[in-house]
């Protein structure tokens, strides 16, 4: 009985170590692992959007380019504390609509974290869609560029971001 008992107690010991182990890997996940843009649309080259958007965003080149441009407008933040937000995790979903004979690309609407993109007016090529991607999930993020007309606005971070972005997106392609 008394054998017994020792091992038990062996057995105890034994088994005890590995528990903190898987506590503080789950607690170690970084929360940049998390997905940032999701797809609700069978459509393939949306899932390709979502992909590089969600692999430029987290590309540290593409984040010190961020880091070190100057100043962007429409914004008083300096633009290592716009690095420091682009990293903040926003999540934002990619769906489609159908609608003829629109100029618009793609719409979301204010307030909501849903990008739609208009089949008839894609697919265009994928860095110009990446840039889409990238430009309202900056508004999601808090950015803007004043009213709705693109001129004058290269330097806002929807749209000077979105520029950059573009630059990143063949070398995601290759991963
Ligand atoms: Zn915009």
């Amino acid at each position: 009985m008394k054998n017994l008992l020792i091992l038990v107690l062996l057995f105890g010991c034994v088994s005890n170590p590995a528990a903190p182990i898987v506590t503080v890997e789950t607690v170690q996940v970084p929360s940049n692992t998390l997905t940032t843009f999701t797809v609700k649309s069978t459509l393939p080259y949306l899932a390709e959007v979502s992909r590089l958007a969600e692999c430029v965003i987290h590309d540290e080149d593409f984040l010190k380019e961020i880091r070190s441009h100057k100043q962007f407008d429409f914004t008083d933040l300096p633009s290592l504390e716009i690095e420091k937000k682009l990293r903040e995790y926003a999540p934002i979903i990619i769906s489609s609509y159908s609608k003829r004979f629109s100029k618009t690309v793609a719409y979301r609407n204010i307030g909501s974290n849903i990008i739609y993109f208009n089949t008839q007016k894609n697919p265009r090529v994928i860095k110009e869609m990446v840039n889409t991607a990238f430009h309202e999930w900056a508004h999601v993020q808090g950015f803007g560029h004043g009213d709705n007309y693109a001129k004058g606005k290269e330097n806002s971070i929807p749209y000077g971001g979105g520029l950059i972005a573009e630059k990143y997106v063949e070398k995601c392609l290759n991963f």
